[in-house]
């Protein structure tokens, strides 16, 4: 199950946690800003949570991170290109808006991988790689539950800014048309800053862009 925690800082941003109920673990996804919240949140429930993993190194989703991992113990994980984010303030973007962040000793991710529960090699999900927001921008897909972590590369009828480092407006599209769009329609999208949608209802926007890139011949 997804339980999505709007959390707060210098804005709003949706962590979410993953839950397999039939363990009772899971992983953390995003955690922005609130750790208190966060670690409340999983002693009240009695979850494990085994992992952290990131969409991508903007401050407004790690920025809870390394507290999270130090009070239980767990490793985070990002994209291969994170390093250039979580370890330059600049490029995280969190010195613009208040305390610099740094997050360090991160395992490391390439497309095509896959983060699975320690005793549930089924509840797992794939690392798809979709750079265009920033460039260690990722998504992760569990086919079992139907589901995908979007960060900022596609919202519900929107997609993600470009105009940050690394950013870049035809690699963000390419990514949704060819690896985001292309998973089952019925696949629910959890966003880091928007309500849920489907791949099949954001199909409708993307229908003359998706067009435009098969002429491009992109
Ligand atoms: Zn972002």
């Amino acid at each position: 199950m997804v339980v999505p925690v709007p959390v707060k800082g210098y804005f709003e941003e949706n962590t979410y946690f993953w839950i397999d109920e039939d363990s009772g673990s899971g992983f953390l996804i995003d955690p922005g800003w609130e750790g208190d919240k966060l670690l409340r949140m999983i002693r009240y429930n009695g979850w494990t949570i085994e992992k952290i993993l990131l969409t991508h190194g903007h401050f407004d989703h790690m920025g809870a991170a390394d507290q999270v991992r130090e009070a239980l113990g767990i490793p985070v994980l990002a994209h291969e290109n994170c390093a250039a984010y979580l370890e330059n303030p600049k490029w995280n973007l969190s010195v613009f808006c208040g305390t610099p962040i740094l997050v360090k000793d991160v395992t490391t991710l390439e497309d095509g991988d896959t983060v699975a529960l320690d005793d549930r090699p089924d509840a797992s999900f794939r690392v798809i790689h979709t750079p265009g927001h920033t460039t260690d921008s990722v998504c992760y897909y569990c086919e079992r539950d139907g589901l995908c972590f979007t960060g900022d590369t596609i919202f519900r009828g929107a997609i993600g800014n470009d105009r940050f480092p690394g950013g870049d407006r035809n690699r963000m599209i390419r990514s949704i048309c060819t690896r985001i769009l292309t998973l089952p329609d019925e696949t629910v999208l959890w966003s880091g800053h928007s309500e849920e949608t489907t791949v099949g209802e954001e199909k409708r926007f993307f229908g003359p862009w998706g067009g435009w890139l098969r002429a491009d011949g992109d």
